[in-house]
C-alpha cells in the first residue's frame, strides 16, 4: 500500500521510472508523449544532458548555504542573465521555489512597498476572474476560479475581480477586437474608481491565461492600455508569467509580445524546466529602492530561497534557451503548430475555438459551435479526454468549464520546445483519437 498522499485519493497512477527527450516511460515499459510538459514546466524534455550536470557539478560543489549568511554564485549569474533579457526597469531577482512562492512575494512585496512609501492604506489587489495564481492563501486569495476558494474564505488579501479578456467568449458579434480590448481593460479603471484609487497596490494577471481558460492570450492593446491605466493611479502591475514565461509564448518573457513592462513578474515552471524547483520574482528598481532606503528588510523569506543546486539547474536552462534561441524558434514554429491543430480538429463540430501562442495553446470543446454553449459540466468532459489521451500514450493537460457556463471544458498543449514535428503530428494523433473516443461515448 502507497503511503503518499495523492493529489486524488482513488486515482491509481502508474509509476514513472525514466524520462527519454519528450516522453516519459513508466514501470511497465509504456511510453508517454509529455504534450503539456506536465503543466507548461518540461520545457526541454527530460534528458537535457546540460541541466543534469550543471546540477551534479553544483552539488559536487556546495549543495545549499543559507541565504541568511551567504549569496552563491548560480544565484547571482542567474539572476544576472535575467535581468540582462528582462523588460523594462525590472532590476532585482528574488528566488523561491515554485509558481504559488513567486505570486505570493509579490503580493507581500507590493503591500510592503506601499508601506516604505508612506501609503500604507493601499493594501487592495485586483484581478481577474477565471484566473489562477497559485494555491497558498495569498496566490489563491488572487485566482479568480471560485470554486477553488470558496472552501477556503475567508481568504487573507482584500482582492476584487474584473472580466478576463478572452475575446472567443465575450467579445460581441458587433464590436471591433480594438473596442473589446478597450472595453475590459476599462473596468480596471471603473473598480479602481469604485474602491478608491488611494486605496489599490495592484493589478494582477497573466499575459496569457494558462490552466483556467486555455491558453487565451489578451487581444492586441489590452496590456498597453492596462499598463496605462495602472500609470494613471499608481497601482503596481503584476505580471504572472508563471505558465507561460521563459519561451513558451515565442518570448523570453510573454510580455514582450505586448510591449509592456509589469512592475513585478513571475515565473516559474519552465525556468526549473522541471529539473528542479524554483521560481522568481522580478521587481522593479523602484520597488527595490524603496524597500532598500527603507527598512531595508523585505518582511518575507523562505529557508530554500536562491538554492544554489536551484540556480545552477535554472542558470543551465536559460543558458540553453538563449544559446539555441530556442524562444525565437518556438515563434517561427508556432504558425506549423497552429496549422496541425486547426488541421486535425478545426473542423470539428465540438471544437469552439483554437488558441494560443508558440508552442502554447488551448482547445475549447463546446455542446453547440454557433451559441458556443459548453457541454453539461457533468458529462465531466475535460476528465474524460486526460484519461483517453493518456491511454493513447498522451499526457495533455484538460480542464473542466467554468461553472457560470461561460467556457468550456478545454485542453491545454504545451509541449517541450525540442519537440520534433514528427512527435507534435504524433501526439495531434493520439489527442483526435482521444478526442473522437470521448465525443463518441458523451452523444451516445
Ligand atoms: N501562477 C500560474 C499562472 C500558474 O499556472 C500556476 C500553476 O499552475 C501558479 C501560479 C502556481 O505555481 P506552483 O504550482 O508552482 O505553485
Amino acid at each position: 500500500m502507497s503511503h503518499v498522499f495523492p493529489r486524488h485519493c482513488h486515482s491509481d497512477l502508474p509509476t514513472a521510472v525514466r524520462g527519454d527527450g519528450c516522453f516519459l516511460v513508466d514501470a511497465q515499459g509504456k511510453r508517454y508523449f509529455d504534450g503539456s510538459g506536465g503543466a507548461a514546466v518540461s520545457c526541454l524534455g527530460h534528458s537535457n544532458a546540460r541541466v543534469a550536470s550543471a546540477i551534479k557539478d553544483q552539488v559536487d560543489r556546495l549543495a545549499f548555504a543559507h541565504t541568511g549568511f551567504f549569496t552563491s554564485d548560480p544565484a547571482e549569474e542567474l539572476a544576472d542573465l535575467l535581468i540582462a533579457n528582462a523588460p523594462g526597469d525590472l532590476d532585482r531577482v528574488y528566488f523561491v521555489s515554485g509558481g504559488s512562492e513567486a505570486v505570493e512575494s509579490a503580493i507581500k512585496l507590493a503591500r510592503q512597498y506601499y508601506v516604505e512609501v508612506g501609503q500604507p492604506q493601499r493594501r487592495h489587489l485586483i484581478a481577474r476572474r477565471q484566473s489562477y495564481h497559485g494555491n497558498t492563501l495569498g496566490a489563491l486569495a488572487a485566482g479568480g476560479n471560485e470554486w477553488r476558494r470558496e472552501q477556503f474564505s475567508p481568504l487573507l488579501v482584500d482582492v476584487s475581480h474584473i472580466s478576463p479578456c478572452y475575446e472567443y467568449a465575450e467579445r460581441q458579434p458587433d464590436e471591433t477586437v480594438e473596442a473589446y480590448g478597450a472595453r475590459v481593460a476599462d473596468e480596471l479603471e471603473q473598480e479602481i474608481l469604485r474602491l478608491g484609487p488611494d486605496t489599490v497596490m495592484a493589478f494582477m494577471a497573466e499575459p496569457v491565461v494558462g490552466a483556467t481558460l486555455g491558453a487565451v492570450p489578451a487581444v492586441a492593446g489590452y496590456f498597453k492600455r492596462i499598463r496605462e491605466i495602472c500609470d494613471r493611479y499608481g497601482v503596481l502591475l503584476i505580471l504572472d508569467e508563471v505558465m507561460c514565461g521563459m519561451g513558451r509564448t515565442g518570448h523570453l518573457f510573454a510580455c514582450n509580445a505586448d510591449q509592456v513592462a509589469p512592475d513585478i513578474l513571475c515565473i516559474a515552471k519552465g525556468l526549473g524546466a522541471g529539473y528542479q524547483p524554483i521560481g522568481a520574482m522580478l521587481s522593479s528598481r523602484k520597488i527595490y529602492d524603496a524597500i532598500r532606503d527603507g527598512s531595508g528588510f523585505f518582511q518575507h523569506g523562505h529557508t530554500y530561497l536562491g538554492h544554489p543546486v536551484a540556480a545552477a539547474a535554472a542558470l543551465a536552462v536559460v543558458r540553453e534557451l538563449l544559446d539555441n534561441d530556442l524562444p525565437a524558434r518556438v515563434a517561427e514554429r508556432s504558425a506549423d503548430f497552429a496549422g496541425m491543430l486547426h488541421a486535425r480538429f478545426g473542423q470539428n463540430p465540438h471544437v469552439g475555438d483554437i488558441r494560443g501562442r508558440g508552442f502554447f495553446w488551448g482547445i475549447e470543446f463546446v455542446a453547440d459551435r454557433d451559441s458556443k454553449t459548453p457541454f453539461d459540466a457533468r458529462l465531466g468532459l475535460a476528465g474524460k479526454l486526460k484519461k483517453a489521451a493518456f491511454a493513447e500514450g498522451l499526457v495533455c493537460y484538460p480542464m473542466p468549464g467554468t461553472r457560470d457556463g461561460k467556457s468550456g471544458d478545454h485542453v491545454l498543449l504545451a509541449p517541450p520546445f525540442v519537440a520534433s514535428d514528427d512527435e507534435l503530428a504524433g501526439a495531434m494523433d493520439s489527442l483526435a483519437r482521444a478526442v473522437t473516443t470521448v465525443l463518441e461515448q458523451v452523444e451516445s
